[in-house]
């Protein structure tokens, strides 16, 4: 079966008329370090403290053993900084946001019943899915657009939203996380992005990307569960890699902790239609509730514990 969403990048076949016109088929064809059992808890005050409302929290208190996050939820660009000197054009663009993927991600989070932790600023004023030393956490250009807001920063303004924008977000996930451990378990981080159609002038051709760093356990069985598919054209570690840069975030929060982790890239072009958001959530979560499953011993702290004591004793 060809892709059916490849056609729709022309224009001739929407997203939702390839799923309209199979709904009688099948929606679908079809190890890491351990880590430490415990977690430094962050103060409740730390948080409130650098909070500045731009972090948000949805589903809170989902009981299911998954970690929600996306980073580029909102192309919000906080007042004072006088729209970073962008043109509307960039302003709106996915280069300074992901167009779709906080829909997507909410769509999960309810279907999952898992907490949710988004960013809701533009990526232009900080990129939380890189550290603060990557230059490309608040870039002078993004593909062709110019970042006139983000020339010659200096050391203190650079530092400055690492503290309003960064900080908060990583003590807001880490606490997301921590709040699991507590409840007994070893929670997965899924992480949610989107990506434009055309990058640099080139098609993409890709159109669901299953993302992962040297932790592949995860993302291979989400491979497993999602291919083949006649739906969409779902590839590993594309549009991008971790050679990109791209995992930061599953590293800093996850695979550095042996908790499981995945990246999840949406062409935006699949998911610009509530319909369409709802038919990729649909997807992703029933692979997502196929898979999980599978780990049940490595998403419970006990299990954990008791895959710990199993090695030890060998
Ligand atoms: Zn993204």
């Amino acid at each position: 079966m060809k892709r059916l969403f490849q056609i729709s990048l022309l224009g001739n076949v929407s997203f939702k008329d390839s799923f309209t016109n199979k709904k009688t088929e099948s929606t679908r064809k079809t190890r890491c370090n351990s880590g430490g059992l415990l977690l430094p808890v962050v103060k409740t005050g730390q948080i409130e403290a650098a909070g500045n409302g731009t972090v948000e929290t949805i589903n809170t208190g989902g009981p299911a053993p998954v970690v929600l996050v996306c980073e580029h939820a909102s192309k919000f660009i906080p007042a004072y900084l006088n729209g970073l000197g962008l043109s509307e054009e960039a302003a709106s663009s996915h280069a300074a946001w992901d167009p779709g993927a906080l829909a997507v991600a909410t769509l999960l989070s309810t279907k999952l019943n898992a907490p949710l932790i988004a960013q809701r600023i533009s990526r232009l004023v900080y990129d939380c899915n890189r550290p603060p030393e990557a230059p490309s956490a608040m870039p002078e250009k993004s593909e062709i657009y110019e970042v006139p807001g983000n020339v010659s920063l200096s050391d203190e303004q650079r530092q400055d939203r690492v503290n309003k924008f960064y900080r908060p977000f990583q003590s807001e996930v880490m606490q997301t996380i921590n709040a699991k451990y507590a409840s007994g378990q070893r929670p997965v981080m899924i992480t949610i992005h989107s990506f434009t159609p055309v990058y640099n002038g080139k098609i993409r051709p890709v159109e669901v990307g299953v993302l992962h760093d040297s932790d592949t356990r995860f993302a291979d069985a989400l491979l497993d569960a999602l291919c083949p598919s006649d739906l969409c054209d779902i590839q590993r570690n594309q549009p991008y890699g971790p050679e990109d840069g791209v995992t930061h975030t599953l590293i800093n929060q996850a695979q550095s902790r042996g908790l499981l982790n995945v990246m999840i890239e949406i062409r935006n072009d699949l998911i610009a239609e509530r319909a369409d958001q709802m038919k990729i959530a649909d997807l992703l979560g029933e692979a997502i509730l196929q898979v999980l499953p599978q780990f049940s011993a490595e998403t419970s702290v006990s299990g954990q514990g008791a895959i710990a004591k199993a090695r030890a004793a060998d």
